[in-house]
């Protein structure tokens, strides 16, 4: 079953003002989706970046595709490997540091893993269509029938400051008691279990309020805080001190595994991270350190669906955890973490998603991926088992050739606001 075509579409969906610690989200987030169609007439679908570099990389290693076998993916490696690695210095970009963006150097493993999983995965969906099983057969089979994802709380702004981009329906998120109300309506609507506090926005004596409103108003969910590497290791100890039994794991509170181990020592909580484990060749210090204790896993950096499965067997070794990073994504993403989700025997927690975030999708709706109490089912159907509504593909193509966004920056827009902005992190250096 051999390569005829590969179509790749850049899009651009609508985005909220969400803060972080380098800034603030742009207006539109970006995708690229892969269309993978084989000799005899199957199509595969995946879903990944959609910054400039990675359309490069992927539009350089497509045409060197035609002809290849979809279940020869060692092969499809060894082109993506050959191709990034002659061509480094192809291209030239003044990159913005994006915390998990993984495109910055094209030699390194993380660049080449996520240049990889973009292939993979619509190979993997050929796959199972062409056999007629979900991709978490192929993945070895499934050990749960949903998957668990958790709310994804953001401080935000009412609107972007750039016109004409009218208000989001969820409105300022400054406060506790805003957070709160955040929370309140993402369980309702999505049932979700457990709760993520995107952290690193305000001063961290702030932050630790807003967790203790959201344990007062949801006892019986677990909350976890990633700041993005904003506190030094001595903000983070001091947190993680304050929230002694509040928290079932701290996300990323300092940059660099030796710091994080630091920081392991003088809490009682995990340390997990998505920034300082972030290849293969990160995870012996980990282990050597004892630190970070929970890896989150992403198969779009980590090379695939199956390169997932081998950290998932790392992590079994080695006695780590896993749970899932996300970024903004759409509902072949959704689909592929999912049946990740469903094999993988570390998996200890809900796995992030940005789906609420997200108003606009490029999937036909289905019950499966629809959530249920905060879950959604591994869907059951050939490959990935999403049906693509390729004119909301084109829709949203459009909106990409229009607004204007063509990397991943949240740096530039939170500087028009505040011109002495510069996105470094630590920012905070006290409570
Ligand atoms: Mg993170």
């Amino acid at each position: 079953m051999r390569i005829t075509d590969i179509e790749i579409t850049p899009i651009a969906v609508q985005d909220p003002p969400l803060l972080n610690s380098e800034g603030v989200h742009q207006t539109h987030a970006l995708r690229s989706i892969i269309k993978v169609t084989t000799s005899n007439g199957l199509v595969g679908w995946g879903e990944t970046y959609g910054d400039d570099v990675m359309l490069h990389w992927l539009r350089a290693v497509a045409p060197r595709l035609d002809g290849v076998d979809v279940f020869d993916l060692n092969h499809i490696e060894s082109i993506v490997d050959d191709e990034l690695l002659t061509n480094a210095d192809s291209i030239t970009t003044d990159l913005p540091a994006g915390a998990g963006y993984p495109m910055a150097n094209a030699a390194s493993v993380k660049t080449r893993a996520a240049v990889f999983s973009a292939f993979e995965v619509p190979c993997l969906d050929l796959q199972g269509k062409s056999l007629g099983r979900p991709v978490s057969d192929l993945l070895g089979g499934r050990r749960r029938d949903r998957v668990e994802y958790s709310a994804y709380l953001f401080y935000k702004w009412a609107e972007h400051p750039q016109k004409p981009y009218p208000a989001d329906s969820w409105g300022e998120v400054l406060t506790p008691e805003a957070m709160v109300e955040e929370c309140r309506r993402m369980v309702s609507e999505y049932g979700f279990q457990s709760i993520k506090l995107k952290g690193g926005v305000l001063p961290p004596a702030q932050e630790i309020e807003t967790v203790r409103a959201l344990r007062a108003e949801f006892p019986d969910l677990p909350v976890r805080i990633d700041p993005n590497a904003a506190w030094t290791a001595d903000v983070a100890i001091a947190v993680g001190q304050h929230l002694d039994g509040e928290l079932e794991y701290l996300e990323d509170p300092v940059s660099g595994t030796r710091a994080m181990a630091e920081v392991a020592r003088r809490v009682s909580m995990p340390l997990a991270t998505n920034m300082c484990v972030t290849s293969f060749p990160d995870i012996p210090e980990a282990v050597r350190e004892g630190a970070p204790q929970v890896i989150l896993s992403d198969h779009h950096f980590w090379g695939g669906l199956r390169k997932s499965v081998e950290l998932d067997q790392l992590c079994a070794t080695f006695g780590l955890k896993l749970s899932m990073h996300s970024n903004t994504h759409l509902g072949i993403s959704l689909a592929a973490m999912t049946h990740f989700g469903a094999v993988a025997r570390s998996l200890a927690y809900s796995c992030d998603t940005h789906t609420p975030w997200q108003t606009e999708n490029i999937i036909v709706p289905s019950e499966e991926l629809t959530f249920k109490n905060g879950s959604v089912a591994v869907p059951t159907g050939p490959g990935l088992g999403v049906e693509v509504d390729e004119d909301a593909v084109a829709a949203l193509h459009e909106q990409w050739r229009t607004c204007g966004v063509r990397t991943r920056d949240d740096v530039s827009p939170m500087r028009a606001v505040d011109p002495a902005w510069t996105g470094d992190v630590p920012r905070f250096f006290t409570l």
